[in-house]
């Protein structure tokens, strides 16, 4: 299939886009990477009137650092991603999940913007993003807002993003002595998105975490901060009935959806497993 006839033009400035987004408001797609939006105008899932392309707003494209935040520019490739020490110094969770992220053409091309903005359920980003209590800074002509990753995601495919507003960055905190991370995911094929998946982020001490973010995603219609059992666990030692116990409570508080795929009762499988194995790497 084709897709339906659009204008194309590039953004030479945020103020440039804000122009646009005042002239063709709801008919406006911003275009990143391209990897998932093509498709969706490919199959036409969208239609938009003026397509802009994002590309050249070099302000937005880099990772900084400074004492307590790693800031990632919303055009941030996911190879650059994977290839940073930042990230893998003081994102380590970021840099288990990228690896996991699609294949390497797709990698060089989508955007860390990208990816938060397009919302996939299965996505990795959107996970780490809620695991690591991640900022997203969003601005638009009124200038820029700050909007915690939990408040984020609404549905499936659908966020807090406004008609006139671009992600232009996401502040990751810096991982502490004591942050531990794990990443599990199973999928179909290498580099597809995930059947099911778990981001888990804490701060250790001994044998005891002190807090603790678990995220699961594949499993639902965004992806889904499982707090309860979190609750359960920190201040605990990790014990083999402790984790029993939270892999009940996982069933108790997570509504799993199935699809065309897989049921539900298969990712609540997974994500029990995937528990059980983050939290006995943690054990060691
Ligand atoms: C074969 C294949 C396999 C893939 N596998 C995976 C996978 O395993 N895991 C995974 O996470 N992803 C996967 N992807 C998707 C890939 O990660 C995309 O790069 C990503 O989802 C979208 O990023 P993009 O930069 O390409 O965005 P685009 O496709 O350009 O845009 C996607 C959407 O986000 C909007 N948008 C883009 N940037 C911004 C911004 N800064 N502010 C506001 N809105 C914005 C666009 O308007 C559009 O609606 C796969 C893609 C393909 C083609």
């Amino acid at each position: 299939m084709k897709p339906y006839d659009f204008s194309y033009t590039r953004a030479t400035s945020l103020s440039h886009l804000y122009d646009l987004f005042d002239e063709y408001g709801d008919g406006l797609k911003i275009l990143a990477g391209g990897q998932s939006l093509i498709t969706t105008l490919n199959m036409r899932l969208s239609s938009p009137e003026m397509l802009v392309d994002i590309n050249d707003l070099s302000e937005i494209s880099s990772i900084s650092l400074t004492d307590n935040i790693v800031s990632v520019g919303a055009l941030v490739r996911h190879a650059e991603i994977q290839e940073s020490n930042d990230i893998k110094q003081h994102v380590p969770l970021l840099k288990l999940a990228i690896e996991h992220v699609a294949h390497a053409a797709i990698r060089n091309r989508g955007t860390h913007g990208g990816s938060i903005a397009f919302a996939d359920p299965a996505a990795e980003i959107p996970a780490c993003v809620l695991a690591l209590n991640a900022t997203l800074v969003l601005a638009s002509r009124e200038g820029e807002r700050r909007i915690a990753g939990s408040d984020f995601f609404k549905d499936l495919y659908d966020t807090e993003l406004r008609e006139n507003e671009i992600i232009v960055a996401i502040e990751y905190p810096i991982a502490k002595k004591n942050t531990v991370s794990a990443f599990r995911e199973f999928t179909r094929r290498k580099g597809d998105f995930a059947t099911a998946g778990l981001a888990l982020n804490g701060e250790l001490d001994g044998k005891v975490l002190q807090s603790l973010s678990l995220v699961f995603f594949g499993v639902a219609n965004t992806p889904v901060l499982a707090r309860q059992v979190a609750d359960l666990i920190v201040g605990e030692p990790i014990t083999p009935s402790l984790i029993e116990k939270a892999q009940n409570e996982l069933a108790n508080e997570i509504e799993v959806i199935g699809d065309l795929y897989s049921s539900e009762e298969m990712k609540l499988h997974l994500s029990k497993h995937f528990l059980k194995q983050a939290l006995e790497e943690l054990q060691v």
